[in-house]
């Protein structure tokens, strides 16, 4: 038995993705190197913005200088 991590293989190069085709996964999945296209995986990008919370650092030195 093999474990192997695979998280979630529905990954798809910008390639495969716009084809709506089955990707290989691979760094450079097959489909590319069949066509000579560019393989490039791009990271949905849905963090907008990360929400600074501005804590008081303050009071956690207060508590530690207790
Ligand atoms: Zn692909
Ligand atoms: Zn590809």
């Amino acid at each position: 038995m093999r474990k192997r991590k695979q998280p979630y293989i529905g990954l798809a190069c910008t390639n495969c993705r716009k084809s709506h085709a089955r990707c290989s996964g691979n760094p450079i999945c097959e489909r590319c190197v069949n066509r000579n296209l560019i393989c490039e995986y791009k990271k949905s990008g849905r963090k907008r913005g990360p929400k600074s919370k501005k804590q008081s650092f303050e009071t956690m030195i207060d508590l530690k200088d207790s």
